[in-house]
């Protein structure tokens, strides 16, 4: 069998895989990308852009909703769903078919179909076969659907960008940023939802006050949630699935959602015959240069079980071909303080630590918060909560984590990102000055803090003291 030559070989044309592929093919270098899917990957064709236009729509749903407060007399009909899928789909392929073209243009090599390791050099494609002096894995992952009686019933956020009718009763199993984000849809466009997550929180990783605050804002949008919840199976009942769990059972919906976490697409790569070892879940694990424990073959994105958002995978495809083909040899991707949203509603934006992890990592911390209703709800009589806060270490207020929730809060993280990145004080947010009237100048005007967690330090005696 002939074998095609690269100097650089990526399976997977999602998110990290493109952009590792196009930064080489810049660099001069002969490239080729392996795809079973559309390129694009997770994000483009089921993830942050069809979930993101259907944030859209949720959202003018509600400002709908709101209308009459200002004196605008519109009524809200039914929802469409045919047309915004058909919309959101045809605004996808517009997408894959940039991608297509501009990996032509680029000269990369397009290699349609699964990729799988003949030897830690070859792959194969569709019976042929291809080496390259590096080769990078940027599979991704796929939505877990658990082991459980019944569970084929469900389907997962796959599933849900497939639905073209909209669902009456909706359960969704899981209270991550997915489950909440379709929940916060579904509920906004009319369907009855069901939200159940087995710990005792939503967005149990997330501070918690952003959990408390969700929690009471989607209880006021009438999604039933349940907390500490075990689901041990699906049934089909007469009149829908039933979710079953030891105490109680939920009857009667028309789609139950599994949005219980992704596991890596490992599977069909026959990573045995590259000598690469993945964990029990698939992932793949890497240094801090992405290198896998086999030389010349490097791991980006989800796959490597780390930070798993598209900016992330980019930036680390980018950084890798910069370190392989631009001759940066210290070139790596930097994965604390990486920014990200849930766009539920209202939306959440974090960076850097939460109280906990503030506390266990610095001495000396002090917590500024500020809630309030924003003025986008002051001719309502009801309105959703904006609540921020500012987490500072040590003596000089260096902030080390920013928590939002409230409207506009998925624009307003970007460029306090930058800030907290650069090591910015909470002399410096105070020097800054606000704009006015808005709801990000709360994180410039934070005055005393409401919470002091003083640092302490063993001394010579083994006695905790307070160190001034
Ligand atoms: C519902 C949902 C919403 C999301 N929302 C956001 C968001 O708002 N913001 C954000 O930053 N991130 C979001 N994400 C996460 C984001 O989509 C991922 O972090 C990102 O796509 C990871 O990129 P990747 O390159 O690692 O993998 P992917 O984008 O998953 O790409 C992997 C590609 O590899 C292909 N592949 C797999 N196995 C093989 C094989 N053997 N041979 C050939 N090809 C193969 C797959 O078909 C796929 O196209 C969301 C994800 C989901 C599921």
């Amino acid at each position: 069998m002939d074998t095609t030559t690269f100097d650089l070989l990526v399976i997977g044309g999602g998110s990290g895989g493109l952009a590792v592929a196009e930064k080489a093919a810049q660099f001069g270098k002969k490239v080729a990308i392996v795809e079973s899917w559309k390129l694009g990957g997770t994000c483009v064709n089921n993830g942050c852009v069809p979930k993101k236009v259907m944030w859209y729509a949720a959202n003018l749903a509600h400002a709908v909703d709101d209308a009459a407060d200002f004196g605008i007399d519109v009524q809200r009909g039914s929802t469409d769903w045919r047309k915004l899928v058909q919309g959101r789909e045809q605004y996808i392929n517009n997408i894959n078919k940039f991608w297509d073209g501009y990996v032509t243009d680029l000269g990369i090599t397009f290699i349609a179909g699964h990729g799988h390791f003949i030897d830690h050099k070859v792959v194969e494609v569709g019976g042929h076969t291809y080496s390259a002096e590096h080769i990078v894995i940027a599979t991704g992952g796929t939505p877990i659907v658990p082991p459980v009686p019944g569970a084929e019933l469900g389907i997962t956020s796959d599933g849900f960008f497939q639905l073209t009718e909209q669902p009456k009763r909706v359960a969704v199993i899981g209270g991550g940023y997915i489950g909440i984000e379709l929940s916060g849809v579904l509920r906004a466009l009319g369907s009855d939802v069901t939200l159940v997550t087995l710990d005792d929180r939503i967005l149990n990783l997330f501070d918690p006050m952003i959990s408390e605050i969700l929690h009471d804002e989607m209880i006021k949008q009438g999604i039933d949630i349940h907390t500490d919840f075990q689901v041990t199976g699906l049934s089909q009942g007469e009149n829908g699935i039933h979710v079953n769990s030891p105490d109680l059972d939920l009857n009667d919906f028309d789609q139950v959602i599994w949005a219980v976490g992704r596991r890596a697409n490992t599977t069909s790569l026959k990573l045995e015959n590259s000598g690469i070892q993945a964990l029990k879940n698939g992932v793949i694990e890497v240094d801090e240069y992405e290198n896998t424990n086999v030389e010349g073959i490097y791991a980006i994105g989800d796959i490597t079980g780390r930070v798993q958002l598209t900016p992330v995978a980019i930036a680390a495809g980018r950084r890798l071909a910069e370190r392989l083909f631009d001759n940066q040899p210290e070139r790596k991707m930097d994965y604390e303080n990486v920014p990200s949203v849930v766009f539920a509603h209202p939306p959440i934006a974090t960076v850097g630590l939460t109280e906990q992890q503030a506390l266990e990592k610095h001495c000396g911390i002090s917590i500024y918060q500020s809630d309030f209703t924003p003025m986008r709800y002051a001719l309502s009589d009801h309105g959703t909560t904006t609540a921020l806060k500012l987490i500072c270490a040590g003596k000089e207020e260096k902030v080390v984590g920013i928590h939002i929730i409230g409207e506009s809060a998925d624009e307003m993280m970007q460029g306090f990102a930058v800030a907290v990145k650069m090591g910015a004080t909470k002399k410096d947010f105070d020097n800054t000055v606000a704009i006015h009237p808005g709801s990000a100048e709360e994180l410039v005007t934070m005055k005393t803090p409401v919470k002091d967690h003083p640092c302490h330090e063993v001394d010579a005696g083994n006695e905790w003291k307070e160190v001034s």
